[in-house]
């Protein structure tokens, strides 16, 4: 006999506390679905449906239909039948039906996870490091590809300067760059102290994969994969292609995040956990499979908040570091009553 699950649905829409700048261009509401599923045990789970526009076909009135579409009663088999394209709804779907865990292991060392402060583009990014770096931020994270070409490269210099010597600077160009464009950074980069340059192409650019994999292997900076990974099987293809630089992981970009992350840990890829400017259930779900990682911790992407004009929907607050506890004291229930 199969499973029967209670399924309520809740479209939100939230301002931003200010627009979000990319090379994507400004993106000022965040807008998503929760899913609330109560199994026949009485145990309830909360999951966060959360399109990102330009990594993602999914939306948010597409989610809805489709979340809504399946009823109010649905046999766990419906759940398995929805399609691969959904991803952010299979994502929000299958962890508002895991079941509580307990903390990750015993080693106190995982417990804590460093985080990289998320500076603004262009020349904000050196009016907000000192402080960023005053607060104990050590990795930094820079949007790129934003503003004019020639002026962003000659801050590189003065924004590595800004930084505390230790300091390790990501770019992330958001797919902005040509080849040109991008061999000149990827240059300008080395001896620089920077972790990685994030999709310096976009994914759907001509000949893209093979571009991305010979910048890769001409320049010493390591590149990492975040638009080009966020589809079906795209994570399986690029470890299937060898590839030798990072994989920016959104877990809740990802239609099953726990099969998705074993495969890449069984490839020992370099991952980095990033936010996808969820609220507090997503953000919950995500930080849970990066404390779980059993590979190399890099900082996490979670360095952006406070992101919500109602802070109600926060995550966990953007400091240097986020402790497990921090994680598992974002409460769901109060979110999913806030959007009513
Ligand atoms: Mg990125």
């Amino acid at each position: 006999m199969s499973l029967e699950f209670k399924v309520q649905v809740r479209r939100y829409s939230l301002a931003f506390r200010g627009p979000v700048r990319t090379a994507h261009g400004v993106w000022e509401t965040r807008e998503g679905v929760f899913i609330r599923i109560e199994g026949v045990d009485g145990a309830v789970g909360y999951g966060e449906a959360a399109p990102v526009p330009g990594f993602s076909d999914e939306t948010a009135g597409g989610i809805e239909t489709e979340a809504r579409a399946l009823g109010e009663t649905v046999a766990d088999a419906a759940f398995d039948a929805l399609p691969g394209r959904m991803a952010c709804l299979r994502h929000a779907i299958g962890e508002a039906r895991r079941r509580p865990e307990s903390a990750p292991g015993t080693d106190p060392g995982r417990l804590s996870l460093g985080v990289a402060a998320l500076l603004p583009a262009g020349k904000a990014a050196l009016r907000d490091a000192p402080p960023k770096a005053e607060a104990g931020f050590r990795v930094f994270k820079w949007k790129v590809g934003v503003g004019d070409p020639a002026d962003e490269m000659a801050l590189l210099d003065d924004l590595c300067a800004a930084l505390p010597s230790a300091a390790r600077l990501r770019l992330d160009a958001n797919g902005a760059w040509d080849r040109r464009r991008a061999e000149r950074w990827l240059e300008r980069c080395a001896e620089r102290p920077v972790e990685f340059v994030e999709q310096p192409v976009a994914r759907d650019s001509r000949g893209a994969e093979d571009l991305l994999q010979g910048l890769a292997r001409d320049f010493p900076v390591p590149i990492a994969l975040d638009e080009s990974v966020v589809g079906d099987g795209d994570i399986e293809r690029w470890l299937g292609m060898g590839w030798p630089g990072l994989f920016v992981i959104k877990p809740s970009l990802l239609g099953d995040p726990v099969a998705s992350l074993a495969a890449l840990a069984a490839a020992k890829a370099q991952v980095v956990f990033s936010s996808a400017l969820e609220t507090g259930i997503g953000a919950k779900s995500s930080l849970r499979h990066a404390f779980r990682w059993t590979g190399e911790h890099r900082a996490l992407g979670f360095g952006a908040g406070p992101l919500f004009a109602d802070a109600r929907f926060d995550g966990p607050a953007a400091a240097p570091f986020i402790r497990w506890q921090d994680v598992e004291r974002i409460n769901p229930e109060a979110i999913w009553n806030a959007a009513s």
